[in-house]
């Protein structure tokens, strides 16, 4: 019997994996869930899986679950604190599926208490990457890649040494705006963002589509996960998303993985891993193949990928405040207070900031929570400047 936690349950990972979960043979106790808002649906999903625990980050939806799971024999919480409690609660199997920053800290706590940590949340590589995987190490956890690109990495990989491996291919749809023009991007609203062509993810991620901003985060992903420097990394666009990485082994050879637009072959994947298990989801047909696609990155009209690289090469906490300013950046164009174009300008601004800042750059959790916050600010009150 495994048991599983699952932090963000109620999201579009959290509830694939639920849908994945729900189709193995072997059995399983759910002791976690968590979720923010959707208290519904954190309820139904309650009834269905029967967790030990279930856990509601917005503590003034606390009332309404427990009214919704009256009469059900199971631990009720709610708020921040109670989550991080959860993420103590060992067990076998952890999915980390809480979007942002947010979800960094689950992830470093989770890391201590889990045998295998099945990471959906980026952010907690792209923040406190080298923090993870010391932890992970320390405690023997398995750290395993949900985002498909790097589940694909880890699929081509196959158990082959990371030594092997000259360089890696991250494959990018493109997302709705691959054929705009700056001048088009500039006007696009948020639903316009959010419209992904292939995939179906939460707001945030699409919107980080979108911009390519999601792209820049797995370069560093990749960065974290696989040893790589940012030279070994490239992206291309890959309109079709069927293929989702390459990689390339020091004797030339060359394997890519390929499979549907969705994510239940990577969490099925980081489910079984080192096996695999049967899987009843959508099969990519011979026909879907004929034509695929693969053109170059354009820096000047998508340029996260290049403020990722720059990130990179600064180091320290330069991950860390790279996605604050693009998570507070987003939730200003999400408030219609800046255009789609501005956000990488902040991105940009916050990152020239943090050069000339003297913060301290050692990697501790405390460092890591200052820094996203001051680029918070930072980037907040640069915007209400500008406006004044
Ligand atoms: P969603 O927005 O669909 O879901 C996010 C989940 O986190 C929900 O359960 C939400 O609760 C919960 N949540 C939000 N804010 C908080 C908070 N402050 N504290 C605790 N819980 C919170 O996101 P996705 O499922 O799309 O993405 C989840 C993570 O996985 C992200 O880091 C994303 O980048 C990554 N990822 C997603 C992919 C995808 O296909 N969707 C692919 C690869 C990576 P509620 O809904 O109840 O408010
Ligand atoms: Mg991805």
């Amino acid at each position: 019997m495994r048991s599983i936690s699952i932090f963000g349950a109620t999201g579009s990972i959290g509830q694939t994996t639920l849908d994945v979960i729900a189709q193995q043979s072997d059995d399983f106790q759910i002791q976690v869930l968590t979720g923010n808002g959707n208290v519904e649906l954190l309820a139904e999903q309650t009834r269905r899986f029967q967790p030990n625990t279930v856990v509601i980050a917005d503590e003034t939806k606390h009332a309404q679950l427990e009214k919704l799971l009256s009469g059900m024999d199971i631990v009720i919480q709610s708020g921040r604190d109670a989550i991080l409690d959860a993420a103590r609660v060992d067990v076998d199997w952890v999915m980390s599926a809480v979007v942002g920053f947010a979800g960094f800290e689950i992830s470093l706590i989770a890391a201590q208490h889990c045998k295998t940590l099945a990471l959906a949340n980026k952010e907690s590589l792209v923040c406190g990457g080298p923090l993870l995987r010391a932890a992970c190490a320390k405690y023997e956890t398995n750290l395993l890649p949900v985002d498909s690109e790097h589940s694909a990495i880890l699929q081509c990989l196959n158990g082959e040494e990371l030594e092997t491996v000259e360089r890696v291919i991250i494959t990018a749809s493109g997302g709705p705006f691959r054929e705009f023009t700056l001048d088009q991007m500039r006007d696009v609203n948020a639903s316009q963002a959010a419209a992904h062509p292939n995939w179906s993810m939460g707001q945030r991620i699409s919107i980080d589509s979108a911009s390519m901003f999601n792209k820049a985060m797995e370069v560093i992903e990749a960065k974290e996960l696989f040893d790589l420097s940012n030279d070994q990394i490239e992206v291309l666009i890959h309109p079709q998303s069927i293929i989702h990485s390459i990689v390339g082994f020091n004797d030339g050879n060359m394997v890519a993985q390929m499979g549907p637009a969705n994510m239940a072959g990577a969490i099925g994947y980081a489910l079984n891993w080192p096996n695999r298990a049967p899987l009843d989801q959508q099969r990519l047909t011979a026909k879907e193949l004929v034509s695929l696609e693969f053109n170059e990155l354009d820096d000047t009209r998508f340029p996260a990928v290049a403020l990722a690289r720059r990130a990179i090469d600064m180091g320290g906490l330069s991950g860390a405040v790279f996605n604050a300013a693009k998570e507070q950046a987003l939730d200003l164009f999400l408030a219609q207070r800046i255009g789609f174009l501005d956000m990488a300008a902040l991105v940009e601004r916050a990152l020239d900031h943090y050069m000339l800042s003297e913060w301290s750059q050692d990697m501790t959790l405390a460092n890591i929570q200052f820094a996203d916050e001051k680029t918070r600010e930072f980037v907040q009150n640069s915007i209400t400047k500008d406006v004044a």
